[in-house]
């Protein structure tokens, strides 16, 4: 029953959203460089959509991942960014919060989300420490007041705009050194000693209802705002971590599937040279490719609702969550480009959904993990693996190996050949796209199963076939190359040019 009143909740909240948008277009359009103004907001939050991501201990909807992924895509199908802002709610604080938090310090944050409209994000990176977070300066100590925070921390979302953060630190020893390991502590902003102050607001490319910026961390917090891990805080972070990644393909779905219908509408529309685009092969081809990232963004989704419950330990699914992160937001990016392309100089505004979807949809390539190193470190794991088994055959490792046994039979010509485990970076990068889109497009056998359309299945399996052998072809070419940094000496044609002329 309460299942059933979820689902139409979602649904009354998608088309609420849409009308709140489309009376208000100034809510995308306008770079809020501090945020979305709390009159908007409030619209927004009004049927109290986080509620989803609330266990029912607590008076919320009881945090289930189908309900979550499904109001991420409903969400995200009428703005990117208002998905996201969902999703960071809901994967980087709320759902730690309920699976790390401690009784008291939940009973606050969830009854100030409840009754307050409250927001909460996290902060991890800091200027010096992006990629390299666990290398972060952030530090806390000790006192009988609880735990004292000082740092530098920005690009956290919904900077200067949450109630409620998360907060990343390592504990300073006393010869001044930090310890390895890394905690997370709840900071109210609203509460004496808990403020963050916000140094700079960033003139952000995208995304323009979210405020990010650069924050200086000087707070003090109780004991009950430490999050207590299982059994290391860098373990907790990796679980926290996977659950988001995963969680990404819900905002995705929405996304792309926007990009999908926009398109189709678009060429049916669109009359060049006596027939609309649908006529035309290269946009047939465009649209095909399209309906395969729709298709294997939906094998995503149902995975993820099956492994991502909270009661789940998600420490060891690097593999899983970061193929599907890296594949998801190159699918997302990639879908908003054709989107743009298809729509032609009319799309290039930023008051028209194609435009504004390239420059949203592009930081997703970057954060919760650089695509470029998640592809890397997919690769070495498998290296590592293989290495392992004493294995250089890629296609007989494959079809041994449990996240890709079954899809590696649909691509044997392409895969078939010997691996060299010292090769070049580029060369494990391509390796990792391969890899990556294997095991989600495994994720599209299960859904194959489960009774999707087969027409949507053959078709998803055929694209990812087209670009693993782009892919298979790249990595057999590539050469040892290094940047010329000088490369003005004796590289300037107009030097040359007019010497001849003389
Ligand atoms: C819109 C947006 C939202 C964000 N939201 C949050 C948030 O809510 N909370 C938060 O804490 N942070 C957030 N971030 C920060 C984000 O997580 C970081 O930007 C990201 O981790 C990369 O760190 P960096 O920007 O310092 O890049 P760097 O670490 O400097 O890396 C830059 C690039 O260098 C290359 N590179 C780095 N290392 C390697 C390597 N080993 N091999 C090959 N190439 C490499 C990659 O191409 C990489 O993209 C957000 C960022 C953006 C843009």
């Amino acid at each position: 029953m309460r299942h059933l009143e979820t689902e139409t909740f979602i649904y009354e909240f998608q088309h609420e959203l849409r009308n709140i948008l489309r009376e208000n277009p100034e809510i995308e359009t306008v770079n809020h460089l501090e945020g979305l103004p709390r009159h908007f907001l409030n619209k927004i939050l009004a049927p109290n959509p986080l509620s989803v991501f609330i266990p029912s201990k607590y008076g919320g909807r009881g945090d289930n991942p189908a309900h979550c992924l499904s109001l991420l895509e409903g969400a995200a199908y009428e703005s990117i960014a208002i998905g996201l802002m969902l999703g960071i709610n809901g994967s980087l604080f709320l759902e730690p919060v309920a699976k790390y938090g401690q009784t008291e310090a939940k009973d606050r944050v969830f009854q100030s989300f409840l009754k307050n409209s409250s927001l909460g994000g996290l902060m991890i990176t800091e200027p010096d420490f992006g990629t390299d977070a666990l290398s972060m300066r952030s530090s806390f100590s000790e006192s009988d007041r609880g735990y004292s925070l000082r740092g530098s921390k920005h690009w956290g979302g919904l900077t200067g705009l949450a109630d409620f953060w998360l907060v990343t630190a390592r504990k300073g020893e006393e010869n001044g050194n930090l310890k390895r390991d890394i905690n997370l502590f709840i900071v109210e902003n609203s509460q004496p000693g808990q403020k963050i102050d916000v140094e700079e607001y960033y003139n952000k490319l995208g995304l323009f209802l979210i405020p990010y910026g650069l924050n200086k961390i000087d707070v003090t917090v109780p004991t009950r705002s430490k999050l207590i891990p299982h059994t290391s805080g860098v373990k907790l972070l990796m679980d926290l971590l996977h659950r988001s990644r995963l969680r990404l393909s819900g905002i995705g779905l929405g996304f792309i599937k926007r990009m999908l219908d926009e398109s189709i509408k678009h060429c049916q529309q669109r009359y060049v040279g006596g027939k609309n685009l649908l006529g035309y092969d290269q946009v047939q081809h465009r649209l095909s490719q399209l309906q395969a990232w729709y298709t294997i963004n939906s094998a995503m989704c149902y995975y993820t609702a099956r492994v991502s419950g909270v009661e789940n330990n998600l420490t060891s699914f690097g593999l899983q969550a970061n193929s599907t992160k890296a594949v998801l937001t190159d699918m997302m990016q990639s879908a908003a480009q054709s989107l743009l392309q298809l729509t032609g100089a009319k799309g290039y505004r930023r008051d028209h959904i194609a435009g504004r979807a390239v420059a949203d949809s592009r930081p997703f390539q970057i954060f919760e993990g650089s695509n470029d190193v998640m592809y890397s470190q997919i690769a070495d794991a498998i290296l590592k693996e293989m290495k392992k088994k004493k294995e250089t055959n890629f296609y007989t490792f494959l079809r041994q190996f449990e996240l890709t046994k079954n899809i590696a039979g649909y691509y044997k010509q392409i895969l078939d050949f010997n691996l060299d485990p010292e090769s070049l970076q580029r060369a494990r990068l391509a390796l990792g796209k391969m890899i990556a889109r294997l095991i989600t497009t495994e994720f599209v056998l299960d859904l194959s199963k489960a009774g999707f359309r087969t027409d949507l299945i053959d078709n998803a399996i055929q694209v990812v076939g087209d670009t693993i052998a782009e892919q298979a072809t790249s990595f057999t070419r590539l050469r040892k190359i290094h940047v010329i940094e000088r490369y003005r000496d004796g590289g300037d044609w107009k030097i040359l040019g007019l010497n001849q002329s003389k």
